[in-house]
């Protein structure tokens, strides 16, 4: 992760409401909403979910397209079909969950799946704990970073993230961040942690910047923008450079 030295002048700014957003055409999506025991989302929060293939699976529309590589990549590299055991969760849902186990379920508005950025993933007869014993889930937790996921609570980082180690647990964050979190043993708390606010930031390719306020700003020369709110009162901004 290098500092990128940018001037006023090689910057533009932009506000972060629809219209803006679409005749720019910069993405808006939530892939780096942060969600843990200190910043819940709030009840009327919506995200963006559909229905993944023809499922029946509800997910966040920002990662269609990297978990269908990323189920085509398990079942190539290890023969095995990828399910899906819980992704999008409403209130209501985390409720009953919740009321039902209260020493597992997250509280209604701390669980990460209200985003349908979180997966439970596993194989046939490997679910859990023992996804791990499996092929498929040694190739998921060394290489979901490349497809855009994360370990989202790894080993050793109980303290930080509030939970055990979820080897079965993903969670979208996107390029080029999944694999910097992952690569560099930091959970995403972390990492949104060490961006310097409004400093432009170059990792794997691309350009990456935390900023506050109502005007964002991105380099002149930036493509393919997406702004992601963190939900620390912040946005990320991803781009790549012409
Ligand atoms: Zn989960």
């Amino acid at each position: 992760m290098n500092r990128v030295d940018l001037t006023e002048s090689e910057l533009f700014s932009f506000s972060t409401d629809g219209a803006t957003l679409d005749r720019l055409g910069i993405t808006r999506d939530d892939a780096l909403f942060l969600i843990n025991r200190d910043h819940p989302v709030p009840e009327d929060r919506e995200f963006a979910i559909d229905e993944y293939k023809t499922s029946g699976v509800l997910m966040n529309r920002a990662m269609l397209e990297d978990y269908a590589r990323l189920s085509a990549a398990v079942t190539e590299r290890t023969n095995d079909k990828l399910y899906v055991m819980s992704s999008f969760r409403s209130f209501e849902k985390q409720r009953a969950l919740f009321d039902e186990d209260p020493e597992t379920a997250a509280e209604p508005g701390f669980s990460e799946h209200h985003s349908g950025l979180a997966l439970d993933v596993y194989v046939y007869m490997y679910a859990g704990a023992g996804f791990l014993n499996s092929e498929a889930g040694k190739f998921v937790n060394r290489n979901a970073h490349d497809y855009g996921f994360i370990i989202r609570y790894p080993r050793g980082k109980e303290k930080v993230t509030g939970f055990p180690f979820e080897p079965w647990h993903i969670r979208y964050v996107g390029s080029p961040h999944a694999r910097y979190i992952s690569l560099n043993n930091i959970t995403l708390e972390e990492y949104i942690e060490s961006l310097e606010e409004g400093v432009f930031y170059e990792i794997d390719g691309s350009i990456v910047s935390r900023q506050i306020g109502d005007l964002l700003y991105a380099p002149q020369k930036a493509i393919d923008i997406t702004v992601s709110e963190d939900n620390t009162g912040g946005y990320i901004i991803t781009a790549k450079m012409k």
